[in-house]
């Protein structure tokens, strides 16, 4: 693959399993001339592990996107590529990187996808639940605001892909039963690493089976929607 100079590539990267990265993800890491991402020490263990080239790196954290700008458009004017990559998953996907694309877009660069793995479509790809339609969440508001988009949520025919911490797992499942009901649910937790777990089954059952199981690690949950089926 010959890489594009002046080309902003957001580059998928595993969501737990190294082994889960496409074989043009790694060429364009090992190619790029920067690497922009979150944790310079995660992005640092996949390098090691696909032994690519030491480069420079280019934090760029959440809240703070507007910092990497300016460093990234004089790259790409001076004809640099650059990969973006977040922590886990697809940059933009409850991540950073939209903002950064937004720009980079604006003034005239190319910005090109090397589409790899989502905790979100991991987890409809082992759906037992129909989910033609389906609405992405994400992290549902701390605060401000939970209960008007919970509201608006459980009103919705398609079902909907909601990311949750371990510290708030058993708060989310306790109002996903208030405001939605004893609806189907698919539940990922640590999915593709060591103790990965998938519960099939209604929104009580998963706080049964959560209260009687570790909660620990990485959910991404699936509740049936109003109507779709
Ligand atoms: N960009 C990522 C993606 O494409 O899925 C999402 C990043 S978001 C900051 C992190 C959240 O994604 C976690 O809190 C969890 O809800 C979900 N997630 C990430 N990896 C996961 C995994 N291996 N198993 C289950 N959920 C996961």
């Amino acid at each position: 693959m010959e890489i594009k100079p002046s080309t902003l590539y957001i580059v998928g990267t595993p969501i737990g399993n190294l082994e889960d990265i496409s074989y043009r993800a790694v060429q364009v890491l090992k190619d790029a001339d920067v690497i922009v991402c979150e944790d310079t020490r995660v992005t640092g263990i996949l390098m090691a592990r696909y032994e690519i080239p030491k480069k420079p790196l280019l934090p760029h954290y959440k809240n703070r996107e507007a910092d990497t700008i300016g460093p990234v458009l004089k790259h790409l004017q001076e004809g640099r590529s650059i990969a973006l990559v977040s922590d886990a998953g697809t940059p933009g996907i409850s991540d950073p990187g939209c903002f950064l694309v937004s720009e980079v877009v604006r003034a005239g660069f190319t910005v090109e996808p090397i589409p790899g793995p989502s905790a979100a479509t991991a987890l409809l790809s082992v759906s037992h639940i129909p989910n033609t339609h389906f609405y992405f969440e994400g992290f549902l508001p701390h605060k401000k605001g939970r209960q008007t988009r919970l509201k608006f949520l459980a009103d919705m025919d398609c079902g909907v892909v909601f990311y949750e911490s371990t510290h708030r797992i058993m708060k989310f499942l306790a109002e996903i039963l208030e405001y939605f009901g004893d609806r189907k649910i698919l539940l990922g937790r640590e999915l593709t690493k060591l103790h990965e777990t998938v519960f099939r089954g209604t929104v009580s059952g998963a706080i049964a089976f959560f209260e009687e199981h570790s909660q620990k690690g990485e959910f991404v949950i699936y509740i049936h929607g109003k109507i779709d089926s």
